[in-house]
């Protein structure tokens, strides 16, 4: 992996309360023939999850409707707020372009993210949303948190396609 300078460098040591809420709500979208993905929104003052939820796009005919997405707009209605400056997201795959600016406009804290996705991310590959000068507010980014445990996910469900399962 390139150095990139949107990572930070500690990652949490023992995975986060709320990355395992993310790897279940990435367990669950898979068992439901969604990508396995999953996100969660933590409050890291009152020690509490928000909101989370795993993929959903075949089930809401949604190609947006990304775990990340999904649990932002969660957190936004439980607060009856338009952003959620303050609070973390954890999420178990690197997210997509769609996924980071919503983060952004989101004005979340921290970015806590699993697996790294060469092929779809949008944090440290492609468009590498916070380091363009139109983005104006990039959370803290912690890559690769329990990441062989989420890739592992995605590879047995692409695998279990591929096999006709
Ligand atoms: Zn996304």
């Amino acid at each position: 992996m390139k150095k990139n300078r949107t990572l930070m460098n500690d990652l949490p040591e023992p995975v986060p309360e709320a990355m395992k809420a993310a790897y279940d709500e990435a367990l669950t979208a898979g068992a439901r023939g969604e990508i396995p993905v999953g996100a969660a929104i933590y409050d890291p003052e009152a020690e509490r999850i928000v909101a989370r939820s795993g993929n959903r796009s075949v089930e809401l005919n949604d190609p947006g409707a990304h775990a990340e997405m999904l649990a932002i707009r969660a957190a936004c209605a439980a607060l009856g707020a338009s952003r959620l400056p303050g609070l973390d997201l954890y999420v178990t795959l690197e997210p997509c372009t769609m996924c980071a600016a919503a983060i952004s406009f989101a004005r979340l804290r921290r970015l806590y993210f699993g697996a790294f996705d060469e092929k779809g991310g949008g944090v440290c590959h492609g468009a590498r949303f916070y380091e363009q000068p139109t983005c104006h507010h990039a959370p803290e980014v912690y890559g690769g948190i329990d990441r062989s445990a989420c890739a592992e996910l995605l590879q047995q469900f692409f695998a279990g396609r591929r096999g006709g399962a």
